[in-house]
């Protein structure tokens, strides 16, 4: 995807979120068998359903505690993105969903 799309897709996030789509935050995995579960589900979305994909993993545009896409496992830096491979967009690095991971 070039830089232009992966920013226009931010954009698009950014505007679902701030509209206050609200995406299900709990129950946070609390194993790793919780969280396979999450990402089945997310599995058997639709890729071009992007709601579904933020609702399902829970996106919100801010922290949780102290807990952040910078700091996850599946953040991409350099490129502000979530590579989990099951969501696989574009995030801020303040940003949260439950399938936080250090
Ligand atoms: S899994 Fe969630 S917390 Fe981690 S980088 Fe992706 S969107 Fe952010």
């Amino acid at each position: 995807m070039s830089d232009s799309a992966d920013k226009e897709l931010l954009q698009r996030i950014t505007k679902l979120l701030s509209a206050g789509l609200k995406t299900v935050t709990e129950p946070i995995p609390e194993d790793n068998v919780q969280f396979d579960a999450i990402v089945a589900e997310l599995r058997e979305v639709d890729a071009s359903d992007l709601e579904k994909k933020l609702v399902i993993s829970g996106f919100l545009d801010h922290p949780v505690e102290d807990m952040r896409c910078l700091e996850c496992m599946y953040y991409l830096n350099h490129r502000k993105w979530c590579n989990l491979p099951e969501i696989n967009l574009p995030a801020e690095e303040n940003w949260w969903c439950r399938l936080w991971r250090i």
